[in-house]
């Protein structure tokens, strides 16, 4: 099957085609009707069909692979790595479920998991879909607000929480944290379950509260618990968005559409079957963690590697060594994952056999030239960009490698993923823009299966956040893109990211595109700072590479003399900051908002998601001390 084919067909017979795509899955009772759209923007899909997202990612394999590798977790910090087979995952969740149960967890509670990288993380989630509970996984290390804001919001019957987590070989207590958001919160749930890894010796149970894993652990051992079978439309879980435009959003994903997008975009985009391995270096906390760490490859039945830790340690060789010895097939991860190992010595990819390796994905942030480049010459594999939200589930721009692989383009994620109506619009009159021109990216209704059913107890919030920017309704991404007349999407930059110098508006993508070239620079990030001249100008936060013989004063100069010679005069940096570190959100994704804030000597707002305040503090001495 070729993409042309299978895309067209997707968008003009859509019942037809996702009628097909359900059979990947198991259905204890067939849909009865494909979709149903009569009440837009709000879809359902495979209306009547019922399923169960655990049942599909383990039981469905005990028959053919139960002795295949299903999970492997590997700990970079503490250096232990654990592998389950099918039957050893299907074991664990039931365990895990039997406990869900003793405490009082039923059918559509919300769960509220709080756990670092470990398999841990995936029998609970696996656990709650198997009793119809909906997990909402936040990203373990967040700060006790955002977990409360969360916890408030998902009202859980139920917290499940390691003692602590680890980063850079120090042991980061997460109870204190959970004790502070329960506190925090209005209503905190009745009971805490404690996952103990022993990395802390201080820590405190709340008496009638808090529960200890591995005591119920042992009572439950044994147990076999049966999945419930939900209509395909009810809830499987909630997914708050990362948060880097404010105030996060509970995604909510319903259970049939999900497994079905999952069954199909494994194969077609990822290119897994069923035994074969995939490596995603995203946290479940994410979505990438919950599609492609989890749900994704079990639901396909391959092998999941799931890694605890930096790709740095114990060396700036790990992931390739576990690529090496597990036979990688498909490797996932993110841009500035690999732009933090282009800054290591290149000699760590070289010394492993990565015959096995044929694809590299990645996702999350505009995917630089430099870096796509750098990690292709490095791995020899081709380097698959693909462009998705927390709100879509799974990729909407990508290129399919499980079917065919269409030539990649310098800066696109490629070409839509099936289901995906997609337009690049002009912001006001919302009319398509012609090829080459920019505007805003929207998608047409009904979203496929997969996407978002809608916000967390607010259809409001639904409609208003994401469809009502245009006279039409239309999904808006709000971010800008350019499709070019090949069909082939360039992803700009966020629609509140946009820089206004005299009159031009410029992409903040085009301008870091252009510095990153730089054969010194390492990381970049470029917003638009508020100037009484010109509206806005552009200005530049980089980080270098290790060894460079060149001044600091003569690398920002070069810096803006690309945009000159790429861009012209009007994207000219007006200055260039050099600094260790750029504040990013604990995902990984650039805090623009909070260093345009700074520059402007604004409030530089909520930094709750902001995974190192060292380097905000670094910016705001920057600042001070001038370029
Ligand atoms: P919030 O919506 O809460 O502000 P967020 O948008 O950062 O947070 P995510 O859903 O994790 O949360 O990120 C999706 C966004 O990331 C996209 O809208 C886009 O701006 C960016 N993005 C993701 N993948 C790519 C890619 N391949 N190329 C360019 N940008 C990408
Ligand atoms: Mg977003």
């Amino acid at each position: 099957m070729n993409y042309e084919s299978f895309y067209r067909q997707s968008v003009e017979q859509p019942e037809l085609f996702w009628a097909e795509q359900a059979r990947r899955i198991h259905w204890e009772v067939p849909p009865q009707r494909i979709l149903d759209h009569s009440n837009p923007p709000f879809r359902r899909w495979f209306v009547g069909g019922t399923t169960n997202l655990c049942y599909n990612a383990v039981d469905r394999h005990l028959a053919e692979r139960a002795d295949q590798l299903a999970l492997v977790a590997v700990s970079g910090e503490t250096g232990i790595t654990h592998e389950y087979s099918y039957r050893e995952l299907h074991r664990e969740v039931n365990v895990f479920a039997a406990t869900l149960q003793a405490l009082n967890v039923r059918r559509g509670d919300r769960v509220v998991i709080y756990l670092p990288n470990i398999a841990e993380a995936v029998f609970a989630m696996l656990a709650c879909a198997r009793i119809g509970a909906i997990h909402s996984v936040v990203f373990g290390g967040f700060a006790a607000h955002n977990l409360a804001l969360r916890i408030d919001d998902a009202q859980p019957k139920l917290l499940v929480c390691a003692d602590a987590g680890m980063r850079a070989g120090k042991m980061i207590p997460y109870k204190p944290l959970v004790d502070a958001a329960l506190n925090e919160a209005s209503a905190p749930p009745p009971s805490v379950l404690v996952v103990d890894r022993g990395l802390d010796t201080q820590m405190n149970l709340t008496p009638g509260r808090d529960v200890d894993y591995a005591e119920l652990r042992v009572r439950h051992e044994g147990a076999e618990v049966p999945v419930a079978w939900l209509e395909s439309n009810e809830p499987s879980y909630l997914l708050y968005t990362s948060g880097t435009t404010g105030k996060p959003k509970g995604v909510q994903r319903d259970t049939g559409g999900y497994a079905v997008a999952m069954a199909m975009s494994i194969r077609c985009i990822f290119d897994i079957a069923p035994g074969q391995v995939m490596f995603s270096t995203s946290d479940v906390g994410w979505a990438v963690g919950h599609s492609y760490n989890v749900y994704g490859p079990l639901i396909g039945g391959a092998t999941s590697l799931l890694y605890e830790g930096l790709p740095t340690r114990p060396d700036p060789g790990v992931w390739w060594g576990l690529c090496e010895k597990y036979g990688v097939r498909s490797m996932f991860s993110s841009p500035t994952a690999i732009r933090v190992l282009k800054k290591q010595d290149a000699g760590w990819l070289q010394s492993h056999d990565l015959s096995t390796l044929k694809w590299l994905f990645l996702a999350g942030e505009p995917l630089d030239e430099p870096t796509s480049q750098w990690i292709n010459a490095e791995l020899g594999v081709p380097v698959i960009d693909n462009y998705w939200q927390t709100e879509t589930g799974w990729p909407a721009i990508t290129l399919m490698p499980g079917l065919d692989l269409k030539p990649t383009k310098p800066g696109s994620p490629g070409l839509p993923a099936p289901g995906y109506r997609m337009k690049v619009v002009d912001e006001n009159s919302g009319r398509e823009v012609p090829a080459g021109s920019k505007g805003v990216l929207v998608l047409e209704p009904p979203l496929p299966p997969g996407c978002l059913s809608t916000v967390w107890r607010d259809d409001d919030r639904y409609v208003h956040s994401y469809f009502s920017h245009f006279r039409e309704l239309l999904y808006s991404s709000l971010d800008w893109a350019i499709r070019d007349a090949d069909g082939y999407t360039f992803i700009l930059g966020r629609t509140d990211d946009v820089i206004n110098v005299a009159g031009h508006r410029l992409g903040t993508r085009e301008i870091e595109e252009s510095v990153a070239g730089h054969p010194a620079v390492a990381e970049t990030a470029v917003i638009g700072v508020r100037d009484e001249l010109k509206g806005q100008v552009p200005v530049v936060f980089a980080t270098l590479k290790q060894e460079t013989g060149a001044s600091v004063a003569e690398v920002a100069r070069g810096m803006q003399q690309r945009v000159v010679d790429q861009l012209g005069s009007v994207a000219k940096p007006a200055r260039v900051y050099v600094v260790n570190a750029l504040p990013k959100t604990r995902s990984g994704k650039l805090l623009r908002r909070s260093l345009q804030a700074l520059a402007e000597q604004r409030d530089p707002g909520d930094l709750s998601t902001l995974d190192d305040p060292a380097a905000l503090e670094e910016i705001r001495k920057a600042l001070e001390r001038g370029p």
